[in-house]
């Protein structure tokens, strides 16, 4: 009997890793990797490169949807100042989202979905309902997921070290960047005093 075919949105490589591992159980996954918030390019081509590394161990088709960083810019600019968790992020989750959603009908997914419920700095509720907005508009199911469950994350960050995955320690876009690169400066300043 073949499995059913489910479009995956990933966003990095450690997260793909588990998630795709998870699913092939019970479907045939394809990994749509769609990341126009990443910055700055580097890591976004970093991340991209992990990625494929992950999908050739485990045999899994990878598309690859180019980002067009400008657009991700100009939608989510007026929520720049929000916290990781605002209003900016459930933007740049419905951003990766819609494209996923559109790809799979383009390419007659029966079904698609998102790795991103697997970070504990991501809403699954908020993602689960915008999937399912979303599956409606263009006609695909969407599976809804909580990845973080059963200790879904502690596991991915097992496997990513047996792997030898690289681990960003941000979100991915400049403003978490810049949120990073604040809290490693307090954390040093509190440590010279
Ligand atoms: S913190 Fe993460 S989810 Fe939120 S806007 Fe930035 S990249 Fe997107």
């Amino acid at each position: 009997m073949s499995l059913e075919r489910i479009l995956v949105h990933v966003c990095c490589a450690p997260d793909g890793a588990y998630v795709l591992q998870l699913l092939r159980a019970n479907y045939s996954p394809t990994a749509f990797f769609y990341n126009p918030n990443i910055h700055p390019q580097e890591e976004y081509v970093y991340r991209r490169q992990e990625m494929e590394r992950v999908a050739v161990w485990l045999k899994v088709p990878l598309i690859e949807e180019p980002p067009d960083f400008d657009r991700w810019f100009k939608l989510t600019e007026a929520y720049k100042n929000e916290p990781e968790k605002g209003r900016r992020c459930d933007l740049c989750y419905a951003i990766r989202l819609e494209r996923t959603a559109e790809r799979a009908a383009e390419q007659k997914f029966p079904l698609f979905t998102t790795v991103m419920s697997l970070s504990p700095w991501k809403k699954s509720q908020v993602i689960n309902a915008l999937g399912e907005a979303l599956g409606q508009k263009y006609r695909v199911n969407f599976l809804q997921a909580d990845f973080k469950k059963k200790n879904g994350f502690l596991k991915s960050v097992a496997l990513s070290r047996e792997l030898g995955l690289y681990r960003q320690d941000y979100c991915g876009c400049q403003y978490s960047l810049e949120a990073r690169q604040q809290r490693k400066a307090k954390q040093s300043e509190a440590e010279r005093k």
